[in-house]
Protein backbone atom coordinates (compact mmCIF):
# COMPACT_ATOMS: atom_id res chain seq x y z
CA UNK A 1 0.00 0.00 0.00
CA UNK A 2 0.55 3.72 -0.57
CA UNK A 3 0.45 5.56 2.11
CA UNK A 4 0.59 9.38 1.89
CA UNK A 5 1.40 11.93 4.72
CA UNK A 6 1.10 15.28 4.12
CA UNK A 7 -0.95 18.54 2.59
CA UNK A 8 -1.16 20.85 0.40
CA UNK A 9 -1.77 24.79 0.53
CA UNK A 10 -1.64 27.93 -1.87
CA UNK A 11 1.89 27.34 -2.40
CA UNK A 12 1.96 23.84 -3.61
CA UNK A 13 1.14 20.03 -2.46
CA UNK A 14 3.83 18.76 0.22
CA UNK A 15 2.95 14.91 0.03
CA UNK A 16 5.91 11.93 1.64
CA UNK A 17 4.60 8.79 0.12
CA UNK A 18 6.00 5.70 1.87
CA UNK A 19 5.18 2.24 -0.12
CA UNK A 20 4.56 0.12 2.99
CA UNK A 21 4.95 -3.09 1.39
CA UNK A 22 8.56 -2.54 1.32
CA UNK A 23 8.85 -1.84 4.91
CA UNK A 24 7.51 -5.34 5.66
CA UNK A 25 10.31 -7.08 4.67
CA UNK A 26 12.67 -3.93 4.74
CA UNK A 27 16.45 -5.05 3.78
CA UNK A 28 17.24 -1.38 5.06
CA UNK A 29 17.83 -2.16 8.73
CA UNK A 30 14.54 0.72 9.04
CA UNK A 31 17.40 3.26 8.25
CA UNK A 32 14.86 5.72 7.61
CA UNK A 33 14.61 6.25 11.57
CA UNK A 34 17.64 7.11 12.37
CA UNK A 35 18.48 8.90 8.68
CA UNK A 36 16.02 11.79 9.22
CA UNK A 37 17.64 14.50 11.60
CA UNK A 38 14.31 15.52 12.44
CA UNK A 39 13.35 12.13 13.17
CA UNK A 40 10.13 12.01 11.58
CA UNK A 41 9.69 8.69 10.81
CA UNK A 42 7.82 6.13 13.11
CA UNK A 43 7.11 2.83 13.28
CA UNK A 44 3.56 1.58 13.70
CA UNK A 45 1.63 -1.95 13.06
CA UNK A 46 -1.04 -1.44 10.32
CA UNK A 47 -3.96 -3.95 9.95
CA UNK A 48 -2.52 -6.41 8.85
CA UNK A 49 -0.08 -6.40 12.08
CA UNK A 50 2.91 -5.78 9.98
CA UNK A 51 5.05 -3.44 11.46
CA UNK A 52 5.56 -0.57 8.58
CA UNK A 53 6.82 3.05 8.68
CA UNK A 54 4.43 5.98 9.09
CA UNK A 55 5.38 9.83 9.23
CA UNK A 56 5.08 11.10 13.08
CA UNK A 57 1.60 13.36 13.17
CA UNK A 58 3.01 16.86 14.46
CA UNK A 59 5.26 16.94 11.14
CA UNK A 60 1.91 15.92 8.55
CA UNK A 61 1.29 19.68 8.53
CA UNK A 62 4.08 21.22 8.34
CA UNK A 63 6.37 18.94 5.76
CA UNK A 64 7.52 22.24 3.66
CA UNK A 65 8.93 23.66 6.36
CA UNK A 66 10.59 21.06 8.37
CA UNK A 67 12.28 19.23 5.28
CA UNK A 68 14.10 22.31 4.06
CA UNK A 69 16.56 21.78 5.10
CA UNK A 70 17.40 18.17 3.62
CA UNK A 71 16.10 19.81 -0.48
CA UNK A 72 18.60 21.13 -3.10
CA UNK A 73 18.29 24.92 -1.76
CA UNK A 74 19.68 23.92 1.41
CA UNK A 75 22.48 22.38 -0.53
CA UNK A 76 21.80 18.69 -0.66
CA UNK A 77 21.25 16.67 -4.37
CA UNK A 78 19.79 13.78 -2.41
CA UNK A 79 17.60 13.16 0.50
CA UNK A 80 19.03 11.86 3.42
CA UNK A 81 15.94 9.74 4.37
CA UNK A 82 15.09 8.66 0.72
CA UNK A 83 18.77 7.73 -0.01
CA UNK A 84 18.88 5.81 2.84
CA UNK A 85 16.12 3.78 2.40
CA UNK A 86 17.87 1.56 -0.18
CA UNK A 87 14.13 -0.14 -0.92
CA UNK A 88 12.98 2.79 -2.13
CA UNK A 89 9.83 2.86 -0.41
CA UNK A 90 10.18 6.66 0.47
CA UNK A 91 9.05 9.50 -1.98
CA UNK A 92 8.32 13.45 -1.58
CA UNK A 93 6.00 14.71 -3.83
CA UNK A 94 7.56 18.15 -4.46
S1 LIG B 1 14.06 2.17 5.38
FE1 LIG B 1 12.42 2.33 3.82
S2 LIG B 1 11.61 0.24 3.58
FE2 LIG B 1 12.82 0.31 5.48
S3 LIG B 1 11.29 0.72 7.09
FE3 LIG B 1 12.15 2.71 6.44
S4 LIG B 1 10.72 3.45 4.83
FE4 LIG B 1 10.34 1.26 5.12
S1 LIG C 1 13.74 15.31 3.75
FE1 LIG C 1 15.02 15.38 5.60
S2 LIG C 1 13.69 16.17 7.25
FE2 LIG C 1 12.38 15.49 5.53
S3 LIG C 1 11.81 13.36 6.04
FE3 LIG C 1 13.65 13.28 4.72
S4 LIG C 1 15.43 13.24 6.10
FE4 LIG C 1 13.61 13.90 7.30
Amino acid sequence: MIANYGYKDGSGEYYISIDTDKCIDCTAGRACLTACQKQMFESMTDDYDDEVMSIKTPFRRTLAYDCADCKPAAGYTSLPCSTACTPGAIKHSW
